[in-house]
């Protein structure tokens, strides 16, 4: 079955500027936000501009330059909000994809959350 990409998703709003948000780091091919409701002291989003519904569409269809303005830019950003293994204590980068991975938002988004001990990655039930 072929990805299908909706361009009303809220992520796609915000790229095309309908919808503020609070960027902390913007790129090339990325952008990198604050999480409207966030899971712990630091919660950001990275997104890239590119229309990819999910980790696997990003990376199987995103082209070389993309992958790697991504990349960069989230370990920017790890670096940027004190959570880098350089700067700080660590984080947990985090991407659901789905309906058994709860995605809420059809544009591929990885979550950097940090700030404090984050838990247990996932719950057995
Ligand atoms: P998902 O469940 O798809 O992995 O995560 C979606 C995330 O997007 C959630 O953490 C949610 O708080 C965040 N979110 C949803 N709508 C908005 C918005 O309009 N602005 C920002 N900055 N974050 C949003």
């Amino acid at each position: 079955m072929a990805y299908s990409y909706d361009d009303t998703n809220i992520f796609a709003r915000i790229l095309r500027g309908e919808i503020p948000n609070k960027t902390v780091l913007e790129t090339a091919h990325t952008l990198a936000f604050h999480d409207i409701n966030p899971s712990a002291p630091v919660h950001v989003l990275v997104i890239p501009k590119g229309a990819y519904v999910s980790f696997d569409h990003f990376c199987s269809a995103a082209s070389d330059a993309e992958l790697v303005d991504f990349h960069r830019a989230a370990a920017k950003v790890c670096a940027q909000m004190g959570v880098s293994l350089e700067a700080g204590d660590g984080f947990r980068a985090i991407t659901n994809a789905g309906q058994h991975g709860l995605q809420e938002v059809p544009h591929y988004h990885l979550h950097i959350v940090g700030g404090r001990p984050m838990g247990r990655m996932i719950a057995k039930d």
